[in-house]
């Protein structure tokens, strides 16, 4: 499929592609968390890039940070401070983990990519107030790239960006449906850089390339073979193509996730043509959180637990970077909440590069035999 390796050339070289986006004249903005409200930024008529830290020697950060920061932290100081970053012209965080805070921060005193923008949001979503002091934080962003650019974003510009964001949440949903009904349609390391890939390329081009994608796979052919466990990955983000292809050569097979790189990526649509700063909002205040926000103390156990049922998973994979807190602090409640409701569960944690293949493949295949 010559589309599908289109995605698969994309994810595998994200700077090439924002380099030739810088090349064509439009600014790219960077940004590492799924909390950022892109479509502000594609509504400015610039390119939001997602970030995943280089895979390469961090040495360089060392000076910067603590020994305890995850691998995605310490990846992407390195990246922007060995030059790997200059297609940018500006940074967005949003205001979620203790580490990502401090990047901003070691950020914005050591680097140099432009605008720069803290975006603060509220850490618990459960009132109305927090919902409207969302909109306020959304709209001030709006206002902090209008006057750094010279720009005006208009509320045209920005129901045109959630029609073009909806039509690609809802396309990334049905394909991982898709994969879920028929998991032999699709490799997961595949699914994967779909996933990915759709985060750097250009969203209006993105938006036709998923749906002529979804047709070539409509067409595909049922495996009829329900091959490997049904697994479903819980975590943070997921960069390593590998993990889904290991798991596969354990008997497994990822049917669902719970994953920044995957469906906290694209669950959720928005109301189209009302106030669009509002829709943006509830939306991020809707959406299923992560571990770094707060809804209600059982919120992520219920969310995982339906979705498993929901896609028949017979066991869920914890996938984590390495010092990550808020995940950490989530995994033993969420561990023994599975557990309450009949689901296996096995905690693999990992770094910008794998642990050795025998290693991994060992652990997996004693959890997909378990099960
Ligand atoms: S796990 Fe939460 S804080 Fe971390 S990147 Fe994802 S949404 Fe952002
Ligand atoms: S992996 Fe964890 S600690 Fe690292 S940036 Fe994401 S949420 Fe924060």
């Amino acid at each position: 499929m010559e589309i599908l390796n289109e995605f698969i050339e994309v994810a595998a070289n994200p700077a090439a592609y924002a380099a030739k986006i810088k090349a064509s004249g439009r600014p790219v903005i960077g940004y590492y968390c799924s909390y950022t409200p892109e479509e502000i930024i594609h509504a400015a008529g610039m390119h939001p890039m997602r970030l995943f830290g280089s895979k390469g020697d961090t040495g360089i950060a060392d000076r910067h940070l603590q020994a305890y920061c995850c691998s995605l932290v310490r990846g992407a100081l390195a990246e922007s401070l060995s030059g790997g970053l200059d297609y940018l012209s500006g940074t967005v965080f949003p205001h979620t983990c203790d580490s990502i805070q401090r990047l901003s921060d070691i950020w914005r005193l050591n680097t140099s990519h432009g605008f720069f923008a803290d975006v603060v949001l509220p850490v618990k979503l459960n009132t109305e107030s927090a919902r409207r002091y969302m909109a306020d934080v959304l709209d001030k962003f709006r206002k902090e790239l209008e006057s750094y650019f010279h720009l005006t974003i208009s509320d045209e510009d920005l129901n045109a960006s959630i029609r073009t964001y909806n039509a690609i949440r809802g396309s990334l949903k049905e394909i991982w449906e898709l994969k879920s009904h028929n998991p032999g349609l699709l490799s997961g390391s595949d699914l994967s850089s779909i996933v990915r890939a759709s985060m750097v390329m250009d969203r209006e081009a993105l938006k036709d390339d998923l749906r002529s994608l979804l047709e070539e796979l409509g067409e595909g052919k049922p495996s009829g073979e329900a091959k490997g466990k049904r697994l479903m990955l819980v975590g943070n983000v997921c960069d390593h193509p590998d993990v889904y292809t290991l798991i596969e050569r354990s008997g497994g097979q990822v049917v669902w996730d719970d994953l920044c790189t995957g469906s906290r990526y694209f669950e959720g649509m928005m109301e189209e043509g009302s106030d669009p700063i509002s829709s943006i909002a509830d939306r991020l205040f809707e959406r299923q959180v992560c571990p770094a926000k707060h809804k209600s103390p059982t919120a992520r156990g219920e969310h995982i637990t339906a979705k498993a049922r929901e896609h028949g998973v017979q066991g869920v994979v914890f996938l984590y970077l390495k010092f990550c807190d808020p995940h950490s602090f989530d995994y033993p409640y969420l561990r023994e909440y599975l557990e309450r409701a009949g689901i296996p569960s096995m905690l693999l944690e990992i770094e910008d590069r794998l642990p050795p293949e025998g290693q991994l493949l060992t652990r997996i295949e004693t959890f997909t035999h378990m099960l």
